[in-house]
């Protein structure tokens, strides 16, 4: 668990329902989710053939609805692969740019939006936080 969050406002579902995508059996738990830009990241063993999902839940911050990404991309690693990206692309440049006596600051970014539309319409988007790779 990280502690790197101060959830100000979560939903408690009591009945968050997945169906499993491999045996279409029904699983249901109790979760509590926080509200965009928070996000939760929820590991799912289906109860009838053991398959493991991870999804990412988020509260849809107009209404006590909340969207869900099924997330076997793992969407973290993803999200660590692409920093690693920018900072190697960075570093290019960083490295470029003294070579030719200019000295330029790049910010980081820390966080990647994911957008998500609510069954309400709302419009939001959940913040996944990049790790720092320094
Ligand atoms: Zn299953
Ligand atoms: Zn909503």
């Amino acid at each position: 668990m990280r502690g790197n969050t101060t959830v100000k406002d979560a939903i408690m579902i009591t009945d968050f329902t997945y169906y499993c995508y491999r045996c279409g059996g029904k699983n249901s738990l109790d979760v509590e989710i926080p509200n965009a830009p928070d996000c939760r990241h929820q590991e799912i063993t289906c109860s009838s053939c053991g398959d493991s999902t991870r999804v990412l839940l988020a509260g849809c911050p107009e209404c006590e609805k909340y969207v869900y990404w099924i997330n076997d991309l793992n969407i973290p690693n993803l999200v660590n692969g692409f920093a690693k990206y920018m900072v190697h692309s960075m570093q290019t440049m960083i490295d470029r740019a003294a070579q030719q006596g200019a000295r330029i600051s790049i910010d980081t970014p820390e966080k990647y939006p994911i957008k998500a539309t609510c069954p309400c319409g709302a419009r939001f988007a959940v913040e996944l936080i990049i790790p720092d790779l320094a």
